[in-house]
């Protein structure tokens, strides 16, 4: 269950698997699209189940057939059907993005169980977060609030994720998984909330300006909730050194001011992402002592 990289990629190309993998990752591109409704819609307080899409540029509402993830852009050139005017080739690219990740959690989850439902919710937040900070600099409350919640009742059906705490010899009490799981995700929201905070109140009286949004404080807890306190916190810490290895050069190249050239929620997803396929080995890197044996859960 904790598989590497190397075995992912055999994994996913091995034969026995091709057909489900195939589905699985039309099944991604479904919601490849529906994130890309939500990437553009969110942030101009757009509904996002209704009206169905329609071209950006003439206004026709899209036929049913011209709504299928990547086939329709490909039969369709990338071009609208009545005015011909191009598609952002980031509609097909996101579609093809979700697939792929679909696809690896399929594997890392292997099969139809409750984590790979789980931590597919999780990575399509993530993606919808990383686009739109990109885009505007902002991370909606919505997505957060959802997150927190769905990371957090979610964690309910997942198998006993706290396990570790009998390792290091500390008392859980007696209660059902489900509620010690959901307990468990409620301390991450907590901790990766206070974190943060504390990073946002403590940098902005240093700094005399803002350090860090209240958006990415909300994130912090939702990424706490889908991860739990131990690598819900590993994954916030290694955000830094991470936006750190990508601004520093862009800030040599471009020298603007100072002023970080690409917000900081999304190395926090690409972080939060890189911790659900290799949080197991992550873990045991940081602290071969504190985890002998693979993390739980996932
Ligand atoms: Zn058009």
């Amino acid at each position: 269950m904790n598989l590497d990289g190397v075995m992912l990629a055999r994994e996913i190309m091995s034969s026995a698997n091709v057909a489900s993998n195939v589905i699985i990752f039309l099944f991604g591109t479904l919601f490849g699209s529906f994130v890309n409704v939500c990437i553009a819609r969110l942030p101009v307080g757009k509904s996002i189940v209704w009206p169905g899409s329609s071209c950006g540029a003439c206004g026709v509402p899209l036929p049913g057939w011209q709504n299928v993830p990547v086939l329709a852009y490909l039969l369709l050139r990338g071009r609208c059907w009545f005015c011909r005017t191009p598609f952002s080739r980031r509609y097909l690219l996101m579609e093809l993005l979700v697939g792929a990740l679909a696809t690896a959690l399929w594997v890392h989850a292997d099969g139809p169980r409750a984590e790979f439902f789980y931590y597919f919710t999780f990575a399509c937040l993530l993606v919808i977060v990383f686009f739109v900070d990109l885009d505007a600099w902002i991370i909606l409350d919505e997505v957060n609030y959802f997150g927190v919640v769905a990371g957090m009742l979610g964690a309910a059906a997942l198998p006993p994720r706290y396990l570790m705490l009998h390792d290091m010899g500390l008392p859980v009490p007696g209660w059902p998984p489900w509620l010690l799981n959901v307990l468990w995700s409620a301390l991450g929201a907590l901790v990766g909330y206070a974190f943060f905070l504390a990073i946002a109140v403590i940098g902005s009286a240093l700094a005399r300006q803002e350090a860090m949004g209240r958006g990415d404080v909300k994130f912090a807890a939702m990424i706490g909730a889908f991860l739990g306190p131990q690598q819900g916190m590993t994954a916030l810490l290694l955000s830094f050194p991470l936006g750190a290895l990508v601004a520093v050069p862009l800030l040599l190249v471009r020298g603007k001011g100072g002023k970080t050239p690409v917000p900081f929620g999304t190395f926090m997803a690409v972080a939060a992402f890189g911790m659900v396929i290799y949080g197991a080995r992550i873990m045991r890197w940081l602290d071969p002592l504190a985890y002998p044996f693979d993390v739980p859960g996932y």
